[in-house]
């Protein structure tokens, strides 16, 4: 949680000021790990709902959130945690949110919206239609924003500042809950756009899911080098390697689900990747230099256009804070 200035105005944070009016009365957050613990602290922060209920389903993590102050209330069960919510937010690996929400269904109050942050949309938003009641909105989405670290100690309440939030609203979705959820994230700091589910999974597959398997392919075969070449990759890791390990120490697994979930996006994706990967190849073996500095060029040139849309900084930042997004 940000300080507050010693003047009286909003903390320097640059999240603005505290909603007057809370968007929601109770928002409930269902798993408090980096993004629901981020999302606790961003709530309270802007006042963007005005109680905050927290679930875990492991007993040191609700333990650890009631130490950290992160909810008004920590019950010890899901149905409590929701009962009177408006806002319900999923914040689980996107394997468990299926259980979860067949779990917590019975409890929901009418006119509820249930969200997520699912780094996954199309087989989740699926799953999650077929086992809410019709009483309840869906309106799923995903902030593109994270780190490769895990748990309540590991989230801030700036984290979702000036980044991409991107709402997949199912087919038939209550325009009126999208347009809640979207002032929901715009609170958080975040941007917002809407794509349909497929559209997303296709877009991150691409963007996030294959770099991601890229990491840990790279680094397990590191690990597999005899021992002499392995310690000499630590030892000498320059910044791709390194930035490649921080990647690959994300949380197993919450990606684990993610590819399982993904699974025909990133098959996709992976033979588009291959084929480009057996060019390059090529261009090595028949010192094709005019081709490798070509495509450099290329390459050079879409990492200046993500540093022009105020994604990312020029300084190299390696072991940054917030860093990848799933
Ligand atoms: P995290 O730090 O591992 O937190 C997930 C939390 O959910 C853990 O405390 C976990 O408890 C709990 N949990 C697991 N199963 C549960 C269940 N059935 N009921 C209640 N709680 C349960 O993960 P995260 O990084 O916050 O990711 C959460 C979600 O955000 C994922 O769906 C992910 O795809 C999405 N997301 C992540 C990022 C990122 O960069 N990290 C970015 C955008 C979106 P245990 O530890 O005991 O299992």
């Amino acid at each position: 949680m940000a300080e507050a200035a010693p003047d009286g105005l909003p903390p320097a944070d640059g999240l603005g000021p505290a909603l007057d009016e809370p968007i929601f009365g109770r928002a409930a957050i269902v798993g408090v790990g980096l993004i629901g613990s981020s999302l606790a602290r961003v709530i309270r922060r802007k006042r963007l709902a005005r109680e905050i209920a927290l679930f875990d389903a492991s007993p040191e993590v609700r333990a650890r959130a009631r130490e950290l102050g992160l909810g008004d209330v920590v019950p010890d069960s899901l149905a409590e945690a929701v009962a009177g919510a408006g806002f319900v937010i999923l914040c689980t690996p996107v394997g468990a949110m299926a259980t979860v929400a067949a779990k917590m269904a019975p409890h929901l109050a009418p006119g509820a919206i249930v969200s997520d942050v699912g780094s996954v949309k199309a087989s989740v938003t699926t799953e999650l239609a077929a086992v809410l009641p019709p009483h309840v909105a869906l309106a799923p989405a995903h902030p593109v924003a994270g780190t490769e670290q895990s748990g309540p100690d590991a989230g801030f309440a700036t984290l979702f500042r000036n980044r991409w939030t991107i709402l997949t609203p199912p087919d038939g979705a209550d325009p009126a809950a999208v347009d809640r959820t979207r002032r929901f994230w715009e609170g958080a700091g975040a941007r917002v756009e809407l794509m349909t589910p497929e559209h997303h999974d296709l877009v991150l597959a691409i963007t996030s899911h294959v770099p991601h398997l890229i990491a840990y392919n790279i680094v397990g075969t590191a690990s597999d080098l005899e021992d002499q070449a392995r310690a000499e990759v630590i030892k000498f890791s320059a910044g791709g390697f390194r930035d490649f390990t921080r990647i690959a120490a994300s949380d197993p697994v919450m990606w684990r689900d993610i590819f399982l979930a993904n699974k025909d996006a990133v098959l996709e994706m992976l033979g588009r990747f291959t084929e480009d990967l057996t060019a390059l190849q090529r261009m090595i073996r028949r010192g094709d230099g005019e081709g490798l500095e070509a495509l450099f060029t290329r390459t050079r040139a879409i990492r200046r256009g993500i540093i022009d849309l105020g994604q990312e900084t020029a300084a190299p930042d390696f072991g940054r804070r917030s860093g990848e997004e799933a």
